[in-house]
């Protein structure tokens, strides 16, 4: 890893550059805040409730391995109650008007 301004060899941990002082680009990128409203339950392609659906959709991940994680925790039990939480906070997502 370089620093972007002075080309000095950074390290992976540094967050700015000790030649310069200008902020690492990897972690001078805003973080992105966590925001509940776009987290939501897609009508179509669910399976149960759409909780799995909804947290592929909104992390990028691959709805079939969720659901596989989310059944194998689900059978240790707190995963069940897990569940219906995500079930209860995460909206539903509105109605879309058909494209058609
Ligand atoms: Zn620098």
């Amino acid at each position: 890893m370089f620093c972007t301004r002075c080309g000095n060899q950074l390290e992976p941990t540094s967050r700015f550059c000790p030649a310069c002082g200008a902020p690492v680009a990897a972690s001078a990128a805003p973080q992105q805040p966590f925001a509940p409203s776009r987290l939501m339950r897609p009508r179509n392609n669910r399976m149960i409730a759409g909780v799995c659906a909804a947290f592929a959709r909104q992390y990028g991940w691959d709805v079939t391995l969720v659901r596989i994680v989310t059944a194998i925790v689900c059978l240790s039990g707190a995963g069940a109650i897990a569940y219906i939480v995500a079930w209860i906070l995460i909206p539903e997502e509105p109605y879309a008007l058909p494209t058609i």
